[in-house]
């Protein structure tokens, strides 16, 4: 990020636009919507950058996206956020490397990089919400990425049943009251609608 000319070329490759091609909601994300449509969402927490839960409809207010996303910029400054598109159209309209609107900053991407720590607020969130929840559904992840990956036993020690959606094994399959080794794209929406 300390250098301009690898960020310039940075922003070119994401204004080209290649790397967001094809990149669509899922059956999986779409069976998300519709338990939210049906009042027993209260949290989802993603450890995906695609911004693809957005884009399916999750509300804003029930998604923690622990690891950040790519659908937004950050600034490494000030920490105020932008859709990555404004950023975008701002470099095809002819901005190099276009800086924070607000303090004129850096602007990167507004994921976590590996070794960046979490948003304290979002792991805060997410553990409140294991604590507290009914049932814990965990869905197409290997449940090995720390600290996130300790909602699972929160929830089971605060007397939650989870159930596990993935089709491998996952570390916390014995604690489970179910384990679906299934495609999510598939299982998602049988569950959801049941
Ligand atoms: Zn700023």
């Amino acid at each position: 990020m300390s250098d301009p000319e690898l960020r310039k070329r940075n922003w070119q490759r994401l204004a080209e636009g290649s790397m967001w091609e094809g990149k669509e909601p899922n059956p999986g994300h779409r069976a998300l919507v519709e338990l939210e449509r049906q009042g027993k969402l209260h949290t989802l927490i993603t450890q995906n950058v695609d911004g693809l839960h957005r884009a399916a409809g999750t509300s804003e207010d029930r998604l923690v996206e622990i690891h950040g996303t790519t659908s937004k910029v950050r600034c490494l400054d000030c920490g105020d956020t932008a859709p990555m598109e404004y950023a975008l159209e701002r470099v095809r309209a002819g901005e190099a490397d276009p800086p924070c609107r607000i303090c004129g900053g850096i602007l990167k991407s507004a994921t976590i990089s590996f070794g960046q720590n979490l948003v304290m607020a979002d792991l805060h969130r997410s553990e409140q919400a294991a604590m507290a929840c009914d049932v814990l559904l965990a869905v197409g992840s290997t449940l090995t990425v720390y600290p996130i990956a300790n909602v699972v036993p929160i929830a089971h020690q605060a007397g939650a049943p989870v159930v596990i959606v993935n089709a491998e094994p996952t570390p916390f399959d014995g604690l489970a009251a179910a384990v679906v080794p299934a495609s999510i794209s598939e299982a998602l929406p049988l569950i959801v609608a049941a």
